[in-house]
């Protein structure tokens, strides 16, 4: 079991020095902020959406380990979904991180599982998720956690 904690920190510690889809996309038709004052996380979300087809996914922003990794890992997680499964991924993902494993094979995002024993990192684990949901309602308002 340590041995997979161990995996699991390695994992976001190389996604949070080496974020991946890391910058703004100039093609994405939507973008959304996110913010979690709690823990000081920003993060920008930008969205190339090809009819309900997800073509691209980057982020631009600056928090903690958590946050960016898991803004990281979701982009990775985003590539070529239909924007369905980009919201089942967000249920599933939310379900993750607060219930803990759910049954659902959620491939390396199952590095934050144990995220829901940290009840303030909950936030940082989810705010690129929430601010994804609301660049897909496209919602101008800046997203915060509280
Ligand atoms: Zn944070």
């Amino acid at each position: 079991m340590s041995d997979l904690r161990d995996l699991y920190q390695e994992v976001i510690l190389d996604h949070n020095r080496h974020p991946r889809n890391f910058g703004p996309l100039p093609e994405a038709g939507r973008r959304a902020e996110g913010h979690n004052p709690l823990c000081g996380d920003r993060v920008t979300v930008y969205l190339d959406v090809d009819g309900d087809r997800i073509r691209g996914v980057a982020f631009e922003g600056a928090g903690c380990a958590i946050s960016t990794a898991s803004a990281s890992l979701m982009t990775e997680a985003l590539q070529g979904l239909s924007v369905a499964e980009a919201r089942n991924l967000f249920h599933d993902f939310h379900a993750l991180v607060t219930q803990g494993d759910t049954g659902e094979d959620l491939g390396k995002l199952a590095v934050f599982t144990g995220v829901r024993e940290y009840p303030m990192r909950v936030k940082c684990a989810t705010l690129a998720w929430h601010t994804l949901m609301a660049a897909l309602d496209a919602k101008d308002q800046p997203v915060s956690t509280e």
